[in-house]
């Protein structure tokens, strides 16, 4: 008996120490890239045939709602993650936008929205120079209507979260959320989060990556959406820097700063923002407007070089672009990166083709609504080579 026990003590350790060394090989393989080299060795910059980009934390909460930083401290820490812009967005108020928060900062845009609390979950309402609310149970498509009409763009927030988005019937909304770093961790399972906790002091960097895994239900709501009119999706964090415990406790976890670092939308505009902030602000809720903009689990690695393109001949249309169908249009991939990727271009939600290297060049074979993801490939002892979501295109709209 006194044998048996003691045989069970030690598969049980063997058990234990197989799956710490399992787990840190794997955290270890999720940590970031250095940005990809560029043929001067430096750090990659868009090269003269790429437009201007600007990559942005979206969804962002302060003392003004449910958040533990003030928007000092937001402003900081977004510096420090060295963000183009980021979009505030508490709870049912712009008062930080008539307080005067909005404007450049050190060369940081902050730009105030908000997040409405609507009878069928929470939305986004960006880039509106007023306050705006639902106006009674049936009052959803009046207040999509005041957002468009006062020049803004109308998001559903986690839509697959705590609290879903449940009314797809609403025409004007513009997009939704395709990431939510508020959101993403808690579906995953019992042993990735205790997992998560023992690595989280020694491998911060892996152990978030390791949480944000491809939103499935996401992907399955927009593209149903996708097929019937134009959808932007977006990453956002939905950052609060704040847990709270009991009475007046909290932690002031996870920072701004890791989040910011964490999942990014680069938006494309038509220009250069000029330093106005009214100008940019136009410039940068139009082009989130148009799908014109791509999500980045920046913590594996910045992707300032990321580029989808549709081409028939001289002409090229990029992501957000509705367009009929000829015989001979391509679509372009490019994802330069400084380890190996996959690149996946899907139509209609299903795998079309994909190529491990850097690069896609196809031609299309009929309508349909395309986007593109790109993983980044990474191995570990134990597991072999795994593929990493990376990023996630907005769509081109073939009809
Ligand atoms: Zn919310
Ligand atoms: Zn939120």
């Amino acid at each position: 008996m006194l044998k048996f026990r003691n045989t069970l003590k030690v598969l049980a350790a063997a058990c234990f120490l197989l799956w710490i060394v399992d787990g840190c090989l794997l955290i270890q393989s999720e940590s970031p890239r250095s940005a990809a080299p560029t043929a001067a060795g430096s750090a990659p910059v868009p090269g003269p045939e790429l437009p201007p980009r600007y990559s942005g934390a979206i969804h962002v909460h302060s003392t003004y709602s449910d958040g533990g930083g003030t928007v000092a401290e937001i402003v900081r820490a977004g510096q420090h993650a060295g963000l183009d812009f980021l979009f505030l967005t508490d709870h049912d108020t712009l008062q930080p936008r008539f307080d005067g928060h909005q404007g450049y900062h050190d060369g940081l845009l902050l730009l105030v929205g908000e997040e409405v609390n609507t009878s069928a979950g929470h939305l986004l309402a960006l880039g509106v120079g007023k306050d705006v609310d639902q106006d009674g149970p049936l009052g959803l498509p009046a207040l999509i209507e005041e957002i468009s009409e006062a020049g803004g763009v109308s998001i559903a927030a986690h839509p697959t979260g705590r609290r879903p988005w449940t009314d797809w019937t609403v025409e004007k909304m513009d997009g939704l959320e395709l990431l939510n770093a508020n959101s993403d961790w808690r579906d995953d399972g019992v042993l990735e989060l205790l997992r998560a906790l023992v690595f989280l002091p020694f491998l911060p960097d892996g152990v978030f990556n390791s949480l944000v895994d491809r939103p499935e239900e996401a992907i399955r709501l927009w593209m149903h959406r996708a097929r019937r009119q134009p959808v932007t999706v977006i990453g956002s964090v939905d950052a609060h820097e704040r847990i709270p415990l009991w009475g007046e406790r909290h932690l002031s976890f996870p920072t701004y700063e890791r989040m910011f670092g964490l999942i990014r939308t680069y938006v494309i505009t038509g220009t250069e923002l000029t330093g106005d902030a009214g100008a940019d602000e136009a410039a940068l809720v139009e082009a989130l407007r148009r799908g014109s903009c791509y999500v980045v689990l920046e913590g594996y690695e910045p992707a300032p070089g990321f580029s989808f393109e549709l081409t028939m001949g001289p002409d090229r249309v990029s992501m957000g672009s509705s367009v009929g169908f000829k015989a001979g249009e391509r679509l372009h991939v490019t994802a330069p990166s400084s380890g190996p990727v996959r690149i996946r271009l899907y139509r209609d939600e299903v795998p079309l083709i994909e190529t491990e290297g850097h690069e896609l060049f196809v031609e299309i074979p009929g309508p349909g609504v395309y986007h593109t993801e790109v993983y980044q490939m990474r191995s570990t002892l134990l597991r072999g080579e795994r593929q990493r979501l990376w990023i996630i295109s907005n769509a081109i709209r073939v009809e």
